[in-house]
Formats: C-alpha cells, structure tokens, sequence
C-alpha cells in the first residue's frame, strides 16, 4: 500500500513475507531538486515487485533519486543497488557502511563463527543459521557502491532539508533523518512502535545496549511532532515510546540478571533459552536457528551491559563466555 502522508512525503508497505517483522516501510520524499528513498526491502523478488509498484504509483523517477539507507540490515539496505538509476547515491553512515562491505564479502560468516561458539552455540547451529538467516540470504551484492554520510549531514532535496542524527544501538552506525521546519522524525529501527528493535553485538562493539539507551536518551529533547518508524505502524508517540523502550530493557537487564544470580554460571545462549520471548513457540527447541541467533545476540546484549556496569563479571573458559554474579 502507498499513499502520501504529508505534503510530498509518501510511505510504500513493502512485504516482508514469513518475517515478524511484517512489513518495510519505504519513504519516498519529493524534493524540487531531487528525491529521496529511505529504505528499501530484502533483495527478494517480492519485494522489488512491491517497491516498484509503488514507485510507480507516486510517478517517481529514480532518475532523479537518490537512496538513504538508515542502517545496514538486509531489511532496508538489500535493494538498494536493484532499484537505484545510475545517477542515484546510495547513502549510509560510515560506520554502518564499513561493517557492510565487510559483511558482504563471504568471510564475514566464517571469521564470525568462533564469536558464535563463544556464546555457546553448537557447530550444527550455526551452519544452519548461515544458510538459512534473512540477514545473509537478502543482503544486497557486495559490488554496490557506497556514499558515506557523517552526523548532521544534510540532504538539501529542495523546499525540504533532512538532517542525519546518528542513533548507534540496533547497529552501530544506525542513523535517523530529522525534517527540522515540519520537525518530522524517521526514526529507522531505532524507534519502532509495536515491536521491540532487536539489540545484538557486532564485533568491535563493547557494550550495544549502553550505545542504544544513550541513542534513546539523546532524542528524548528533540523536539519531534511526527515519528515515522521503519515496521509495521509507521507513527506514534515517541516521546511516549522511548519511556516504554527504557523500561523494556531495565526489565530485561533484571531478568537476565535473576537467570545469573545464586552462583550460576551460564552461557548467553544458556541464558536465552531462560528468558521470556513473545513469539508464538512452545519452546526454546522450537526455535528456528535465526531466531536463536536473534535472542542470543539480545541475550548477550544485555549480558554485555551488566559486565561493563560491573554489576555481573564474564570468564572465558575453553573459549567459551560464560557469565557469573560477583
Ligand atoms: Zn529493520
């Protein structure tokens, strides 16, 4: 479904068909000098079909278009060399930037596999996970061409500015995109109102849940009329939902710690398999491997926050993380 939600701003539902996820939503902004794509889908046939279409039901020239990936994931960034022209840009955050075409070389899956042994997943696993993740199978090529872009870069697209603010968290280099005049916010997967933005570590970052509540904090004084988020109901409140974010994730961090404490000695996936999950599975065993790779990455998120607060300590034995109370 495609309609305009503010004056030249139109939103495209791209599907995101078996994903809990549901849908992209795509932003198309029409600029008197050139226009801008937020986002664009899973480099899936489905989706390039539901993206052009959408595209065609605004009258868009992706001729004179450039493209806007709010972070590297699959989700948003994997059509993005599919559906641009040769003249389009494709723009991302350095930092984001980097850990894509790091990713979209092959080696990426088999340097990262040590990093999953370390959380306790088995061999089995994660030759599963490999083959079957979204992330990996919908990512888009690895010869597309990148333009980075820093905190507070602005598009000049004509009669509207969008101003980059750096949220790290969900990635590293996640950014949202501010239209300061109408004070309209995309806020990416960094506020999402119905579902929760998935925490994980990526390797070099320390402590990505710190990173994110840090994120969240940072936009609690922005003053923001209109979120536009990346899922399923594109607006909401969202001074409202950093509350409810911030709260998820202190509740969250004390459930991980209560799974710890009295002397155990536990493994992130160990912890995983203990916390609550709102997915529709009887039990942790019924979980495809990419959801375990999900909650384990959550897991080991809030794991991570809990040892740079001191509050719990991380050993490694036999190569193997493994989390204590003091
Ligand atoms: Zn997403």
């Amino acid at each position: 479904m495609t309609r305009e939600i503010f004056s030249n701003i139109y939103l495209i539902e791209v599907p995101l068909p078996n994903n809990p996820l549901k849908n992209l939503n795509s932003y198309f902004i029409k600029g008197k000098k050139r226009n801008l794509l937020i986002d664009t889908g899973f480099n899936s046939d489905i989706c390039y079909e539901a993206l052009v279409q959408g595209l065609d039901e605004i009258g868009a020239d992706m001729g004179n278009t450039d493209i806007f990936l709010t972070h590297l994931h699959s989700d948003h960034s994997g059509l993005s060399k599919r559906i641009a022209s040769e003249s389009s840009k494709i723009y991302i955050s350095s930092i984001d930037k980097m850990y894509l075409e790091y990713f979209s070389k092959g080696d990426y899956w088999d340097d990262t596999k040590e990093k999953f042994m370390n959380q306790g997943f088995s061999e089995d696993e994660f030759i599963m996970n490999k083959e079957t993740n979204p992330i990996i199978k919908y990512s888009p090529p690895y010869d597309t061409v990148y333009v980075e872009v820093e905190n507070g870069h602005v598009f000049d697209l004509g009669g509207i500015n969008l101003e980059t603010i750096l949220t790290p968290g969900h990635t590293p280099g996640h950014m949202c995109l501010y239209v300061e005049e109408e004070k309209i916010l995309f806020s990416g997967d960094h506020i999402i109102f119905d579902i929760t933005p998935n925490i994980s570590p990526l390797p070099g970052v320390t402590d990505s849940l710190g990173s994110y509540l840090e994120s969240l904090e940072k936009l609690k004084t922005l003053d923001v009329s209109y979120t536009l988020s990346s899922h399923r109901n594109a607006m909401g409140d969202d001074k409202k939902r950093i509350r409810e974010l911030i709260d998820h994730h202190v509740e969250r961090l004390d459930e991980a710690y209560s799974i710890i404490k009295d002397g155990k000695r536990l493994t992130a996936y160990e912890v995983a398999s203990k916390m609550t999950w709102s997915v529709r599975l009887k039990s942790w065993n019924d979980f495809p491997p990419h959801q375990k790779w999900f909650a384990v990455g959550e897991a080991a998120a809030h794991l991570d926050y809990l040892v740079q607060n001191r509050k719990i300590n991380m050993t490694k034995e036999n190569n193997i993380n493994i989390y204590s109370t003091l």
